[in-house]
């Protein structure tokens, strides 16, 4: 199977791209052929500061790394031009009432200048995507409205010209991890673009992990319990419960018996308490990317050209065949 997924170079990743997306990269490499893109096109939707942007992509080369993505597997989308070529071929198809109901056009058209890169950057992702012939897209469930932008474009594609794309299916992590909540506002999803204090980055101190999660909003019932009404303590349980899955797959239950169990293990736990066990849970977990990024920073440069050239001689072989459907011969 080939996989296909991305993460744009706007700061460290976070807890939700960690646990909504990176772990099921880096297990999918495995078995399959992956093609993981830092998107640093879709960054520049929203204008960048040009050396922060360069800052930004290295050291998410580095936290990968970190994190276990195989260095082969990584590249940068600005250095395979074919992204934006088939991107060009596939705005011309796209009609533009698919592009405003998307959430994330609404949502960033109020926060931002109405550029046309950000009402037409879900087309690119669909070239991204399209251009390896990707079976399984792993991503956060955030995206699950693109991916479906993706199939309407390749099947309205396939079907006006030739059947050149296939059709896409979304790899989502766990209901607990496939949406990381802000640590400020629980009812918002984390975000790298948010404020410092609503998320942990992967590459954060103890210390810092420390004191953003004693500071995390929860609420003023006493006692630990997994309630739909408790956003704040729900989303730190989702981080706990997450990271410890990875190993052991402890929580992996049905929701009356996870209630219970999280009734057993932390029922009679202050609020406080119950952030200390969550802050060494992440401590414990992050040690070993932060130093692995730290050993890593500094020499990322030269390593994902290797990357880029892998994933260009696919992407020109299925540009050539979109140019043939075309007639741009
Ligand atoms: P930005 O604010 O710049 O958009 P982001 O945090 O949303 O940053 P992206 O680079 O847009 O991160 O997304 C990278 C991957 O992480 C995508 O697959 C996305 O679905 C996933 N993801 C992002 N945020 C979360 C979250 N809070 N929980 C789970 N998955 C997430
Ligand atoms: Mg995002």
């Amino acid at each position: 199977m080939r996989v296909f997924s991305g993460i744009q170079p706007t700061g460290i990743p976070h807890l939700g791209n960690y646990l909504g997306a990176i772990t099921n990269w880096v297990k999918l490499q495995q078995a399959h052929e992956c093609f993981y893109s830092i998107v640093d096109l879709h960054a520049i939707t929203i204008q960048q500061d040009p050396e922060l942007l360069q800052r930004n992509t290295a050291e998410m080369a580095a936290a990968l790394i970190a994190c276990g993505i195989k260095k082969e597997n990584l590249f940068r989308q600005s250095k395979v031009s074919q992204h934006s070529e088939l991107g060009w071929i596939l705005f011309c198809h796209t009609p533009v009432s698919w592009l405003t109901r998307m959430h994330q056009w609404q949502t960033k058209s109020q926060k931002n200048e109405k550029k046309l890169g950000l009402l037409s950057y879900p087309v690119l992702q669909a070239a991204d995507i399209l251009l390896y012939k990707a079976n399984l897209v792993p991503v956060g469930e955030d995206q699950l409205q693109h991916l479906n932008l993706t199939n309407d474009i390749s099947k309205s594609f396939n079907s006006t010209y030739k059947p050149v794309f296939k059709e896409i299916k979304g790899l989502f992590s766990s209901d607990k991890s496939k949406r990381i909540m802000s640590l400020r506002n629980p009812l918002v999803k984390m975000s790298k673009s948010d404020i410092d204090a609503s998320r942990i980055n992967i590459t954060d101190s103890p210390d810092l992990i420390k004191k953003k999660i004693s500071k995390s909003v929860t609420d003023s019932i006493s006692g630990i319990s997994y309630q739909n009404d408790r956003p704040g303590i729900t989303n730190l349980l989702h981080i706990l419960m997450s990271i410890q899955d990875l190993q052991s797959e402890k929580w992996n239950l049905d929701l009356p018996e996870l209630q219970s169990k999280v009734e057993q293990e932390f029922g009679n736990k202050s609020t406080q308490e119950f952030k200390k066990i969550v802050i060494d849970e992440i401590v414990q977990h992050l040690d070993p990317i932060r130093e692995k990024f730290n050993e890593t920073r500094h020499i990322v440069d030269t390593i994902i050209a290797n990357g880029e050239n892998r994933a260009g001689k696919v992407a020109s072989s299925t540009l050539a065949e979109v140019h043939d459907a075309l007639g741009l011969k």
